[in-house]
């Protein structure tokens, strides 16, 4: 089976195993796992950031961040195509019954300008206050699509001028980063608070880090505990991401060039109506003839292929590090025969 599910399924390599098998470790709670601290100070320098998060998941990142600078009363503006409101369970009332602005980005990117108009006058004492702006970076509704830094200047200096909190769900900004070539420790000057995760793109087992100030982290460590986050020898999983900050963000570069062939093989087949443009590592395509999405890949896994619905006629494919040029060589095969 090739599995093109998401770039979540893969398994830790090797070397990366043995690297975890290593890791010198203490109980985290009590701030003593030097391993997470490692990792944790890593990831913040690599963004220019002064502290990092470990957490369990990017859900539980993007949250923690969330219920840091949001709350009742409040509003988080952001794209309807957003994880954070599409894909966590309602976390955004739930963790901190705050209201949400959504916006109609392009491919789930928004502007400056479009948040301006959001924006609720605080003294209207009809509407919820506006306290934070989320972006994605890549998006995934989006088909993998990155920022254009510009945009991110003019949102961050919008936000400083209006008071509001800047949050970046990064789940996938290494991609963005390598595709952009854009420098990480420029998104640290923009960002209150950035969450990224080692289980997609780096190919770790677990793992996410939410990267603030030093004040934000210490807060955020407390809302992390309360949600049941605060782990103990962690620092197995930890090791994992510091091998993959050294060894597997350059490589993510294979995956791009990898997705971009699945798309050129896929976009002159009858059973495709059109394929979103390939920016990283996703491929969305659209089915021609008001093809069901759920027989689609029913087909496909018949064929040897695991992949994702992305809507009722789309049809989303992840390349990964598990994910070599066999088995692209295999796949375009497979889809030309369908
Ligand atoms: C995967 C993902 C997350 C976090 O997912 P977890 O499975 O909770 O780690 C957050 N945002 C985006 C855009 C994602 O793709």
């Amino acid at each position: 089976m090739i599995d093109l599910r998401s770039d979540t399924v893969t398994r830790p390599t090797v070397t990366m195993k043995e690297v975890m098998m290593e890791a010198e470790v203490g109980d985290d709670v009590f701030g003593e796992d030097v391993t997470i601290n490692t990792l944790e100070k890593k990831a913040a320098n690599y963004f220019g950031m002064e502290a990092g998060l470990f957490c369990p998941s990017g859900t539980m990142t993007n949250q923690i961040a969330i219920k840091l600078h949001s709350g009742p009363l409040t509003e988080v503006i952001c794209d309807q195509k957003s994880h954070v409101y599409l894909y966590e369970g309602g976390g955004i009332a739930y963790n901190s019954m705050a209201s949400v602005r959504l916006l109609d980005g392009d491919r789930g990117r928004i502007t400056a300008e479009m948040i301006a108009d959001n924006i609720n006058n605080p003294d209207d004492i009809h509407a919820p206050v506006s306290k934070l702006v989320s972006l994605e970076n890549t998006m995934n509704k989006g088909g993998g699509c990155f920022y254009d830094f510009q945009e991110i200047e003019k949102i961050s200096k919008l936000c400083k001028e209006k008071g509001l909190k800047l949050h970046l769900d990064g789940a996938r900004l290494f991609n963005a980063l390598v595709a952009s070539k854009d420098n990480a420790e420029k998104y640290g000057e923009h960002f209150n608070t950035i969450s990224i995760c080692l289980s997609k793109g780096l190919g770790c087992p677990v793992g996410s880090v939410l990267l603030g100030s030093v004040e934000d982290i210490k807060k955020a460590r407390r809302i992390r505990k309360v949600l049941g986050g605060g782990m103990r020898q962690a620092g197995f999983l930890a090791a994992a991401g510091i091998y993959a900050l050294d060894n597997h963000i350059e490589r993510l570069s294979e995956d791009h060039e990898r997705a971009k062939k699945l798309a050129y093989a896929l976009q002159d087949k009858s059973y495709v109506e059109k394929v979103l443009p390939v920016d990283t590592n996703i491929v969305i395509f659209t089915l021609s003839d008001k093809m069901l999405a759920a027989d689609f890949v029913n087909k496909l896994k018949e064929s040897g292929i695991l992949a994702v619905t992305f809507g009722k006629h789309d049809v989303r494919f992840v390349t990964h590090l598990d994910f070599n040029d066999q088995q692209l060589e295999k796949c375009i095969e497979i889809i030309s025969k369908l």
